[in-house]
């Protein structure tokens, strides 16, 4: 869908990318009064490489930006339960309510996606799908001043900016046409195969831990459960490059007998899907005139399905720092204070290195970080700090 109206010479900010990222942090600015544009070269309404799974974090920002309902509404199963399978050892997890989140949720980004988009246009934020950043404008002192888009209907288009912010994932452009510094990296990373199905009972959240692989189940929109297979980057290509199905047949049995007969008595709905793995990073993101926010400042492997929470959370952070007019810097900090616990057990977990006292012992070290993580979201003011 692309939109026909003319593009303003100038906006207070830009973003390129329009998905968790992109789309929450032009609500938040939108909604304290800044003219925004949003652009991302993908259509409207589109899936995204992703098992989507929801922590607690990112279920609060759902429910603080009152969204929580419409994915609720759009058929997204409350999840109330979590179980860790350790080899053949269950340990189950009630979610409890705390801070007004009673359950998690596993939206497909077609749903998602969605949401976050509509509502950042219900703020007023000017989105256009289908249109791609070709390169950013800086000034003689290096200042990002604007952007030059790709529209496929008005052809090239000159536009400045306040800040133009990057929530162009993992590969971002705009990280790399600021040269955004990579000041830590991870050392491991996993490679996933995931698809739907019909037909499997639903039990919540689980996530499977065997000898150097991993698995999960994860409830979500139509009645399908998302379902993933994990094993370390150096044996993906080696696991799946013949018969993708075989090969996550095979990684399910390895995770246990019940759970391979139980998917492959579902019925699969479309073709599998695969990310061979990529390191994590956390960037630079902010400078003068620009910030990265989401995957595109900050990754981290997705096998703590962590990621969609992290980028709603700093969505919200990055846009009152700009509503304030702060030093970005405080973003940055306040991103990695509540990141780098996540980040390292995440690389931990990644590096498959472990035995089963020791992956339970990250897991509940991660929980730990998660809770100070929704601690200090839950005691930010909603609301009035917006339009400060
Ligand atoms: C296999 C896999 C499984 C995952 N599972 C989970 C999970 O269970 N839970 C979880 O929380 N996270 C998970 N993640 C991570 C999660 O998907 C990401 O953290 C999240 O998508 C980051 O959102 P984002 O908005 O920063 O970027 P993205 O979702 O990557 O969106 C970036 C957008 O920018 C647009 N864009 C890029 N370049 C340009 C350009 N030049 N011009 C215009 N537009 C551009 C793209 O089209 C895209 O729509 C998973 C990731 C993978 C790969």
């Amino acid at each position: 869908m692309t939109d026909m109206r003319p593009y303003r010479r100038r906006y207070d900010a830009i973003i390129i990318g329009a998905r968790c990222a992109g789309a929450s942090t032009a609500m938040m600015l939108a909604g304290g009064g800044a003219h925004v544009l949003v652009v991302d070269r993908q259509a409207y309404g589109t899936d995204r490489l992703s098992t989507h799974a929801l922590m607690r974090g990112g279920v609060l920002q759902l429910q603080r930006w009152g969204l929580l309902d419409a994915v609720i509404a759009a058929g997204t199963p409350a999840i109330e339960q979590t179980v860790f399978h350790y080899a053949d050892e269950a340990v189950r997890i009630d979610i409890k309510p705390e801070h007004g989140v009673e359950f998690l949720c596993a939206p497909r980004r077609t749903v998602l996606d969605r949401i976050l988009v509509d509502a950042a246009r219900a703020a007023g934020a000017d989105i256009r799908h289908g249109v791609s950043l070709n390169r950013l404008h800086k000034a003689a002192d290096g200042r990002v001043t604007g952007v030059e888009l790709q529209d496929p209907d008005a052809g090239m288009v000159d536009v400045e900016a306040g800040i133009v912010i990057g929530a162009d994932g993992r590969q971002s452009l705009v990280a790399r046409q600021v040269e955004a510094e990579a000041y830590a990296t991870a050392r491991h990373c996993a490679g996933i195969f995931y698809g739907y199905f019909s037909g499997i009972e639903d039990k919540g959240f689980r996530w499977y831990f065997a000898d150097r692989v991993s698995a999960g189940v994860v409830p979500t929109n139509d009645g399908q459960h998302c379902v993933f297979v994990c094993v370390p980057h150096d044996v993906f290509a080696q696991t799946f490059r013949e018969n993708p199905m075989h090969g996550f047949f095979r990684t399910l049995a390895a995770n246990g007998q019940p759970l391979f007969e139980e998917v492959r008595n579902a019925e699969p709905a479309g073709r599998l899907r695969g990310f061979a793995g990529a390191p994590g990073h956390m960037r630079t993101s902010y400078g003068r005139g620009w910030a990265l926010v989401g995957d595109a400042g900050y990754f981290k492997d997705p096998l703590t399905a962590h990621g969609i929470t992290d980028a709603l959370r700093d969505a919200e952070i990055l846009a009152r720092a700009v509503l304030r007019g702060d030093a970005l810097a405080l973003y940055q900090k306040e991103r990695d204070a509540l990141s780098a616990d996540l980040f390292a057990i995440t690389d931990r977990v990644a590096s498959f290195r472990w035995d089963m006292a020791e992956i339970k012992s990250l897991h509940m070290d991660l929980n730990a970080a998660m809770k100070s993580e929704v601690n200090h979201m839950a005691a930010i003011a909603p609301g009035p700090a917006i339009a400060a």
